[in-house]
């Protein structure tokens, strides 16, 4: 437990109001969205920069281990709290410092929920591309510790394309800025892209300076239904190959559709449909004819069964429907999801679905794939029941097998949802040893007693 005068230390830095170390507190910030739980010995709510910083010297003098949190939504514990760690949650850090439009940029807290910097943004005729599913109530903190990403990614990119810069605090209490206010900048190293996906394990990301778009004016959607994986994962590969990138390319196997089935979010696709593309494009509104009917053309071939578009939004919020409806549908099939983010290249994706699917026929096993498939980024779902040994076990071999035939096919444990505690025990098989020295070495530099969320990331 935390010492009377650690505690006395972080009451005088933030006021007693802003540190709770009462059960009740504790419990609620045992976890996030993995099904493991361990409470941590308080709980900090900074205001801003400033305390963070002072929070983060106190933490480096009394060696206590700080474990970052935006809204607990990571499925791979990064927010899990390290055995007697302190929680810093960036909830109440929530301003918008600066909005820019004339230089299409946002200054913003750690703690603003992702959407409202969208919101913000579109006041002006501008947005904010990264749009992950939980963009409602997950907060720019946690994306960038993550790297987070969404279904605009096959053409926008992800959150580390549009951050200009980051102010954020180092293990030892140290505050750094890193990158500029421009679009272009090459002075030192690029300590901003290198922070963007680090997992909270360097630094505690306080602001960020983000890059914003123009708002495409128009947007329309194809959903396009076909015969089985191959057909459609053919298909996706036909799109990339030309000219016109879609805002949103997303891929459900069979397995998807039959969980959506019960919700009747299914009941008006053609018989027969065994996979499932949803197809997005976006831009000036005289131009989206000919995007669509160039993406429509790469998209039909063998086992195409039916192609349905919508330029209104009554009509693409109805062919979205089965897609939206598949988060809650699958939580159906068993009480635990084990989910993977696995990622490669496109065109090896149809071998991968063929290889899933024969893993979990051989292993009886429910696995349901679905994903951003422009990207290659597959969200693989292991339905199981945690109290069924045999069940789990044969989870095991499959989510294994899984991981190794990505590595395999050149591709890479995780997209968007990061390592956390989850998949470490799989990452010295992707980065080889001399590589993870350098990691280590970087880590040591911003953090030299390994106070910065332990246990993440890195294997044992
Ligand atoms: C229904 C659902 C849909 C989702 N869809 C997507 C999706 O489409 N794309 C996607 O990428 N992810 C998705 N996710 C995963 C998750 O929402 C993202 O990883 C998101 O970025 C996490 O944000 P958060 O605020 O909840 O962070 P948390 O879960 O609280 O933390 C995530 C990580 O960031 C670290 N962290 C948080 N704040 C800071 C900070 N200020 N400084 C340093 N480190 C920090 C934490 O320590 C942790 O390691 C989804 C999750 C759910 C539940």
């Amino acid at each position: 437990m935390l010492s009377d005068r650690a505690l006395a230390a972080f009451r005088s830095a933030l006021g007693a109001d802003r540190v709770f170390d009462d059960a009740a507190t504790r419990g609620v910030y045992a976890c996030d969205e993995t099904p493991r739980r361990v409470e941590p010995d308080a709980v900090l709510f900074p205001t801003s920069h400033d305390e963070v910083a002072a929070l983060a010297r106190i933490a480096f003098e009394h060696r206590i281990a700080l474990t970052p949190r935006g809204a607990g939504s990571g499925n791979v514990g990064g927010a899990l709290p390290a055995p007697g760690s302190v929680v810093v949650s960036f909830e109440c850090m929530r301003r918008v410092l600066e909005f820019d439009p004339a230089n299409r940029l946002i200054v913003v807290e750690a703690g603003v929920v992702t959407e409202e910097i969208d919101r913000i943004a579109r006041s002006a005729g501008l947005f904010y591309p990264p749009d992950p599913g939980s963009g409602a109530y997950c907060r720019i903190g946690g994306n960038l510790a993550m790297n987070a990403a969404g279904p605009r990614a096959v053409k926008y990119g992800v959150t580390r394309d549009y951050v200009l810069g980051l102010r954020a605090v180092t293990g030892d209490g140290t505050e750094i800025r890193t990158g500029c206010r421009t679009t272009k900048g090459v002075t030192g190293y690029d300590l901003t892209r290198l922070l963007v996906g680090s997992g909270g394990t360097l630094a505690l990301i306080t602001e960020a300076t983000l890059k914003l778009l123009p708002a495409p004016e128009s947007v329309a959607t194809l959903r396009v239904c076909y015969a089985g994986n191959r057909a459609a994962l053919d298909a996706v590969s036909r799109v990339m190959q030309q000219a016109v990138v879609p805002c949103a390319l997303e891929f459900m196997d069979h397995r998807a559709i039959d969980a959506i089935r019960p919700t009747g979010a299914a009941d008006d696709l053609p018989p027969g449909t065994r996979a499932l593309l949803m197809v997005e494009a976006d831009g000036a509104a005289q131009d989206l004819p000919r995007q669509i009917a160039a993406l429509q053309q790469a998209l039909a071939g063998e086992g195409l069964l039916e192609m349905k578009s919508g330029f209104e939004r009554d009509a693409i919020v109805q062919l979205w429907a089965a897609r939206k409806s598949l988060s809650h549908a699958v939580k159906q099939i068993a009480p635990l999801k084990i989910n993977e983010d696995v990622v490669v290249p496109v065109s090896q994706l149809a071998d991968l679905v063929d290889f899933i699917d024969h893993t979990a026929h051989a292993q009886q096993l429910a696995v349901v794939s679905f994903g951003h498939a422009g990207n290659g980024n597959l969200h693989v779902n292991l339905m199981v029941h945690p109290d069924d040994a045999d069940e789990m076990e044969r989870a095991r071999l499959v989510h294994d097998a899984i991981l190794l035939r990505v590595l395999a096919l050149g591709g890479t444990l995780s997209g968007e949802h990061g390592i956390g505690t989850e998949k470490r025990r799989f990452v010295a098989r992707e980065i080889d040893p001399p590589t993870l020295g350098i990691m280590r070495a970087i880590k040591l530099q911003f953090d030299p007693h390994g106070l910065l969320n332990p246990g993440k990331l890195f294997p044992d």
